[in-house]
């Protein structure tokens, strides 16, 4: 994979090869035998790295240790020749592979593909922007001088800011790559009628930060595979403790991995997963054979959107307990809705976890929370929405403010997916750039504040929004007559 045939084959190279070759059946072998075999927690605590490796090639270390190193050194020109010609695993140089980035995205391929029957790969991203660039852009090639062809694709109008401008500036603005914006996803009939023969992929994001739109996994990825293109999927909100979109006949995840899946707050990064064996338009046998592998070797090599190993292994610490953070925090966030929905001051709450939610069935039908039938607390699966949350404050931008601005315990930032309780307006943050018209296509008004519930007691969460929304209410309050009062 991967290789020009014009490289030479000698003895020396042979022998390297041939014993990287067992070292990776090996390898495959225990990823079978073992590790696939792990319930989703062990699989998050150890992903790859072994007691072996670590007695081996790490002094022991228990976790995975950080290469600041910029290169690896060969033992001579005919290591050297094959590794650098992709015959035999090698990390040769930082931007291109490094031992930390390797346990990550190990990780990051088994936690999507958990239950997944295939096989997946990932590519590490130095962000959820990157990530997005990195699995979009090698389906918008052009066919050998055809540089003049239209080219489109489809993409969930209800999606993140920094999306929004990536397609709506940089594809459309800048490269003339039309975006056809989808409404409400949920209706399959959209998706279908702008496929047309210039279409390259389908995009779409789920649940919607912030405005938590949903739609049908399966119904678009069968759509997609019956059009012989691929169905990428943004599942940053969910994370793979709620859902995997792969196992659902997506073929291709974004994560923006700073978010819940670096909890902490530590950090930016992101990770682009795939399934093996691509369906799509573009003839390219490495890209369809192995995506991930193929956009890490060769497009970012070249372009260098790389994950830093400092970085990786702060990520892996976060996500080896994803799964119960997760539960908890979905668990405080419903509570936090059902207290909002209740408060006089809110004019409407956006939960998938609420039942008047619209897309409450559709979400239940796919968020469920991993392995909570062997969980000693559940016993069976149980449906869980995430982190995310919108509410829009009565008495427009003015009260909305006001109660933005009366938070003491939650964090005013443009942040999502902390273990710290964070809010934000997005009209005048996330969502600014992409202008009036560009929030009316996504649903966003100017009195709606994302909240992100974190590891607090939901109490005083609860107690700190009260708080800020009873000030709006005394403050209109003032100056209207006194029988009103
Ligand atoms: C934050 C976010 C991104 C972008 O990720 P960065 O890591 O900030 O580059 C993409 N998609 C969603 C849903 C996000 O919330």
């Amino acid at each position: 994979m991967f290789t020009s045939d014009e490289i030479k084959i000698t003895p020396g190279m042979q022998r390297y090869i041939d014993k990287n070759n067992a070292y990776l059946a090996k390898r495959d072998q225990y990823i079978r035998d073992v590790v696939k075999k792990w319930k989703f927690d062990t699989i998050a605590v150890h992903g790859l790295y072994t007691v072996q490796d670590a007695l081996e090639d790490y002094q022991g270390a228990i976790i995975e240790p950080i290469f600041m190193s910029s290169s690896q050194a060969y033992r001579d020109a005919d290591e050297m020749a094959a590794a650098l010609a992709y015959l035999i695993p090698t990390w040769c140089y930082s931007r291109i592979a490094n031992p930390s980035t390797y346990y990550y995205e190990w990780t990051l391929a088994l936690l999507e593909g958990y239950g997944f029957k295939g096989d997946t790969s990932c590519c590490s991203t130095s962000s959820g922007m990157a990530a997005i660039m990195t699995a979009v852009q090698p389906f918008l090639v052009h066919k050998r001088h055809h540089v003049h062809e239209p080219r489109n694709f489809l993409a969930t109008a209800q999606c993140y800011g920094g999306t929004f401008q990536q397609f709506k500036v940089r594809m459309m603005e800048e490269r003339d790559i039309e975006c056809r914006w989808v409404q409400n996803p949920a209706n399959i009939d959209e998706w279908a009628s702008q496929i047309d023969e210039n279409t390259r992929f389908l995009y779409g994001e789920l649940p919607s930060n912030p405005q938590q739109g949903f739609f049908d996994i399966a119904a678009v990825a069968d759509l997609a595979h019956s059009r012989n293109l691929p169905l990428i999927v943004d599942s940053t909100v969910a994370t793979p403790a709620l859902l995997r979109p792969i196992c659902h006949g997506a073929d291709i995840v974004v994560q923006s991995a700073t978010k819940s899946l670096t909890s902490s707050g530590f950090g930016i990064c992101g990770a682009v997963i795939a399934r093996k064996n691509l369906i799509c338009r573009v003839d390219n046998d490495d890209l369809k054979q192995d995506f991930a592998l193929y956009v890490k070797y060769l497009p970012n090599r070249d372009y260098g959107p790389n994950l830093h190993p400092l970085q990786a292994i702060m990520t892996l610490n976060d996500v080896r307990t994803l799964r119960s953070k997760m539960d908890m925090l979905s668990r405080n966030t419903l509570k936090v809705s059902e207290f909002l929905s209740r408060h006089p001051q809110v004019e409407r709450v956006e939960y998938l976890g609420l039942p008047e939610h619209p897309l409450h069935e559709l979400a239940s039908k796919y968020m469920w929370l991993v392995d909570a039938e062997y969980d000693e607390q559940y016993g069976k699966p149980v449906n869980r929405y995430g982190h995310l949350m919108s509410f829009c404050v009565k008495g427009g931008v003015e009260a909305t403010r006001k109660a933005f601005d009366g938070l003491q315990r939650i964090w005013r930032a443009t942040d999502l997916g902390r273990i710290k309780s964070v809010a934000t307006i997005p009209a005048i943050s996330t969502h600014l750039q992409q202008g009036e018209a560009g929030r009316q296509l996504a649903h966003i008004p100017p009195n709606l504040i994302r909240l992100c519930v974190g590891g607090e007691h939901p109490d005083d969460i609860i107690a700190d929004l009260d708080q800020a929304l009873n000030k709006v209410k005394t403050k209109t309050a003032v100056g209207t007559p006194a029988a009103v009062r």
